[in-house]
């Protein structure tokens, strides 16, 4: 019997009422993403809502194009252009994200990179940089360890060009505010955990700290040490020879359009689901699944939770509840792994609270 589920019912029936306000916001927003502006070695797709985050983002990557060109010389830079694609809004951006921490992804396709943006990331420009980081890195060294990948990503996400005269400077290792927390809270930094575990949120301050010490002078096999200091950081300039980008933008046509956005729906067949159909699927999946479990028929409830958690991995209180499930049916090692989904997918302290209790609980 899953005895304690009053209070998710109470999110759940939340979470619906918010659904159906959704349903309204968004009906026709396929019609609205329809935008797509070039520079010369990048397409950005959005809506014309978000031109002007399109314009940013497009000056921001040539300008990060080139000062990666500069420093790292011509073999660093793709001369294929990287398409960037924003979503209408976040409940598009939802599908092509299985935690709530992620703001942005990259996927490499048959010789075409795409990054795909949240709509609503707070460092827009910052999670655009760490994109394209990553797409460099995907051509320039592509057997890195991903927690290492991670770290040079983020190193470069906040690279600041300044001007001096006729000179330009870049100034790096400047540690992002999102960071500074965690790594005070930390002695030192214990690479063999890092690289043991998966990725989590908290990862990458750890991440951006190796880069910051080991990053660049790090060559292609090196090994690393096991443990290193936590600080000192202390922003670093460069002074280099810096070829300004022509920064001229150009309207795609609709065309253009239609031919990129079959591209993108060949290369993410999730996206090509309408978000309304799914979200109600699995909603009515996991309350068929939770009415089951509460009449204390928990084999025929597990199916219908997991599935609905496949359909919608990115919510905490429905993994709380798969786990209940599979702890009543003393599944013990499953439920410790959808706890941990909980917890990595938690939006805010009161759902991380609720799993990290469920957790205590349990184990
Ligand atoms: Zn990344």
């Amino acid at each position: 019997m899953l005895g304690n589920l009053s209070c998710l019912h109470n999110s759940i029936f939340l979470s619906v009422r918010w659904i159906a306000v959704l349903y309204c916001f968004l009906a026709g927003w396929q019609l609205s993403a329809q935008t797509a502006i070039r520079s010369r070695h990048f397409i950005f797709y959005s809506t014309p809502q978000n031109l002007k985050a399109a314009e940013q983002g497009l000056h921001r990557l040539e300008e990060l194009r080139a000062a990666i060109q500069a420093l790292h010389g011509v073999q660093w830079v793709s001369t294929s252009p990287l398409r960037i694609w924003m979503p209408a809004n976040e409940a598009a951006w939802k599908k092509f994200t299985a935690t709530n921490a992620e703001q942005g992804i990259f996927v490499s396709g048959q010789g075409r990179d795409w990054v795909v943006v949240n709509p609503w990331s707070q460092n827009f420009l910052e999670v655009l940089s760490h994109e394209y980081i990553h797409a460099v890195l995907h051509r320039t060294l592509p057997n890195l360890p991903t927690w290492f990948e991670e770290g040079i990503c983020e190193y470069y996400s906040n690279l600041l060009l300044r001007r001096k005269g006729a000179r330009v400077e870049i100034v790096l290792g400047q540690l992002p505010e999102r960071h500074r927390q965690i790594l005070e809270g930390m002695l030192s930094i214990d690479i063999d955990q890092l690289a043991g575990k998966p990725m989590t949120i908290r990862s990458y301050a750890p991440a951006w700290a190796i880069a910051y010490h080991l990053w660049p002078g790090y060559k292609s096999g090196d090994s690393f040490p096991a443990k290193l200091s936590i600080g000192p950081f202390s922003p670093r300039t460069i002074s280099i020879d810096y070829m300004a980008p022509e920064l001229t933008q150009s309207l795609l046509s609709r065309r253009e359009i239609n031919e990129l956005e079959i591209e993108f729906r060949n290369q993410f067949p999730s996206a090509n689901q309408p978000v309304e159909a799914e979200t109600a699927q699995a909603e009515s999946v996991f309350l068929e699944g939770l009415r089951l479990s509460d009449l204390g028929q928990i084999m025929q409830a597990i199916p219908l939770l997991e599935k609905a958690c496949l359909l919608r991995p990115s919510n905490s209180s429905w993994w709380n509840a798969l786990a209940l499930a599979y702890q009543e049916n003393k599944q013990t090692s499953e439920a410790r792994v959808a706890i941990e989904k909980a917890i990595a997918t938690a939006k805010n302290e009161t759902e991380s609270a609720a799993a990290k209790s469920l957790q205590r609980s349990l184990f």
